[in-house]
């Protein structure tokens, strides 16, 4: 494996290494056991010594591990449009003077049955003349760019917290959207109905990686937490925040307005790891304390 980079050379591993022998084996718990589709869960690599490094994936896409309790974890964003099967999975501990240590498997995600809204919007919002098509094409190509971006430290710590005053749960994550009889992408974020001016705050610490004023979202901030995990904050009266800066949880970003394509004042916050687009609440629920 001389002159072969870190990365590759674990890929190779993992594609390669026969099944571990027993004795060998490593601790890997998948939290929960038996995650849904929209989840965020999380593996947890146990005793990982100082100095060893962990490389995984599931569903060929990879893991950023971080060290946890005495061993690694990394979490696993299950995408809401995530086709049905089992995903594999494969986690590798590769040590100085010692074996790789190795596992694999395959996780059984359940399916989830998300509601179908319909909804009754401008046709101006949503029969698109050809400028404003590219616009937003443009637009979400950006975002996109932003979702996929994997900074290697982990900014976030302990728990995530809601991004507006109040007790009512959010609503329509996964949502099957028909708009004025089309079906349409299906809603990737969680809403809270909010008056206009509300503060909207950070659900945890991170560095601004986006605030813009887009055609579907509105003025919208975007965090990134680390390690592939971004938040959202979309359809803002206005942003207070500039990119680049880091926010501690609970930070004021902005405050809740209706502007993009919104039917009223009210927050969209959505959630994605390494660009799976994740339950909210799962993130506000993830157990995963320290
Ligand atoms: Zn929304």
């Amino acid at each position: 494996m001389r002159g072969v980079p870190a990365a590759l050379a674990a890929a190779l591993l993992l594609l390669g290494a026969p099944p571990a022998p027993a004795g060998d084996r490593l601790g890997v718990v998948w939290h929960p056991a038996r995650p849904r589709v929209g989840d965020v869960a999380w593996l947890h690599v146990k005793d990982v010594p100082d100095g060893a490094s962990v490389e995984g994936s599931v569903g060929g896409r990879p893991l950023a591990f971080f060290p946890y309790a005495g061993g690694q974890a990394a979490l696993v964003g299950l995408d809401l449009d995530l086709p049905p099967g089992a995903p594999a999975w494969r986690v590798a501990v590769l040590e100085a003077g010692r074996a790789p240590r190795a596992a694999r498997g395959r996780i059984q995600v359940r399916r989830r049955a998300f509601p179908v809204e319909r909804l009754t919007l401008p046709r101006a919002m949503v029969d698109l003349d050809p400028a404003t098509e590219e616009r937003a094409a443009a637009e979400g190509r950006r975002l996109g760019a932003v979702y996929r971006t994997i900074t290697p430290e982990r900014l976030w710590r302990g728990r995530f917290t809601r991004p507006v005053g109040g007790t009512e749960p959010g609503t329509g994550f996964g949502a099957r959207r028909i708009i004025n009889g089309q079906p349409r992408a299906p809603h990737s974020g969680t809403d809270y109905a909010a008056p206009r001016g509300t503060p909207a705050v950070a659900a945890n610490a991170g560095r601004v990686a986006l605030v813009a004023d887009f055609f579907f979202p509105g003025r919208l901030v975007v965090l990134d937490h680390g390690l592939g995990l971004h938040t959202l904050y979309f359809h803002l009266d206005s942003v207070t925040v500039a990119e680049g800066e880091r926010v501690e949880r609970g930070q004021t970003l902005g405050a809740v307005g209706a502007t993009g394509r919104a039917t009223g004042p009210h927050l969209h916050f959505g959630a994605l790891v390494a660009g799976a687009r994740i339950d909210p609440a799962a993130l506000l629920g993830l157990a995963l304390l320290d």
